[in-house]
């Protein structure tokens, strides 16, 4: 197995801001691993706040034997033993995990979504996020928006309502609302739910602090419209808690240390009559495409990644009605991969 890696800005089209805090760009390691004669790709997206970086990303990767991963491949061991490395880490550990299914899907001949059972038919539509801003800029954002079909909000300040109006001055789309943890009253909570739910809301992001269990439950008994757990779950152990809390989960890659868990999350989130939203991070078209394979099997996605950012180092994924379009190619089905990426 040879590896390759590749630090990489990821810019994002419009600063990302939280209080005195903004963003303009995420770190990306790019990941490339050559086996049998197949080259598969993966990607870590390491927004600040989960606390990876490029040097924890390259301390990881030096950990790893690599000998010890053999094809075919045995995703739940070699994510328990990528597990015994260290803690955490799930970017770098879902880097690795998209790069050998990219292989896995190649060496088959088939594509991933193939693989895990999902039917392209199925695919539903990507939601395109607006985050918290002035009226003015939101405005300027909805343009960029035009091409999707959902758009979703991010509230949890108090200027909730002020937003929604914004927005629906411009557009009748659905929305999907991510309150990121910021409703603080479960009383002030739910009126605000059943507003929403007036203003064409269809589902609602972690309303109440990840750690409020019974808050987020009252508020579940009595929603119109789903609310999913989305801090208040990363990998397939935090849901045993979650049942009855909430309608759905969010399923994202960067926290389920990739495809294989996700997938998992997703027949778990079943079992337990739970609907699934899958979302990313600031991500290029490596680690949406992978999770666009898994899309079919959920309700939902909220894939936006490749557009809300402005230096994709891919080519765009294929992308129509609001859908991405899964292609009839092996493994990830990435395309436009320059010769001078990985040197
Ligand atoms: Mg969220």
């Amino acid at each position: 197995m040879k590896i390759s890696c590749r630090q990489f800005e990821l810019e994002l089209k419009h600063p990302f801001s939280i209080s005195k805090f903004t963003r303009t760009s995420t770190p990306l390691m790019l990941l490339k691993i050559e086996h049998e004669g197949v080259t598969g790709y993966g990607e870590a997206s390491m927004v600040p706040y989960m606390g990876e970086s490029y040097e924890s990303a390259a301390a990881f990767l030096s950990l790893v034997d690599w000998d010890k991963i053999q094809y075919p491949f045995d995703f739940k061991e070699m994510i328990s033993y990528l597990d015994s490395l260290a803690p955490g880490q799930p970017a770098i550990k879902a880097a690795i995990d998209i790069a050998l299914n990219d292989i896995n899907g190649k060496l088959l001949n088939k594509p991933c979504y193939e693989i895990y059972g999902a039917d392209p038919a199925n695919m539903p539509v990507t939601s395109y996020t607006i985050g918290i801003d002035t009226p003015e800029v939101i405005r300027e954002k909805l343009k960029d928006a035009e091409a999707f079909k959902v758009i979703k909000v991010k509230l949890g300040r108090d200027n909730d309502q002020e937003i929604i109006e914004t927005i629906r001055s411009m557009t009748n789309v659905p929305l999907y609302v991510d309150a990121n943890q910021g409703w603080a009253d479960k009383i002030k909570a739910i009126d605000l739910i059943y507003w929403l739910h007036n203003q064409g809301v269809v589902l609602i992001e972690q309303p109440m602090d990840k750690n409020n269990l019974d808050g987020n439950a009252w508020l579940t008994e009595r929603s119109p419209i789903p609310l999913l757990a989305d801090e208040a779950v990363q990998r397939l152990a935090d849901m045993d808690d979650l049942k009855g809390a909430y309608h759905g989960i969010n399923v994202k890659l960067m926290k389920s240390c990739g495809m294989y868990e996700g997938h998992q999350m997703i027949l778990k989130a079943r079992s337990f009559g739970m609907k699934v939203l899958i979302g990313c991070m600031s991500e290029t078209s490596c680690a949406t495409l992978a999770a666009a394979a898994l899309a079919p099997l959920c309700n939902w996605a909220d894939l936006d990644g490749p557009w809300l950012t402005k230096n994709n180092p891919f080519t765009d994924p294929a992308f129509e009605n609001g859908k991405y379009i899964l292609k009839d190619l092996p493994g990830l089905g990435l395309t436009g991969i320059t010769s001078d990426l990985f040197l």
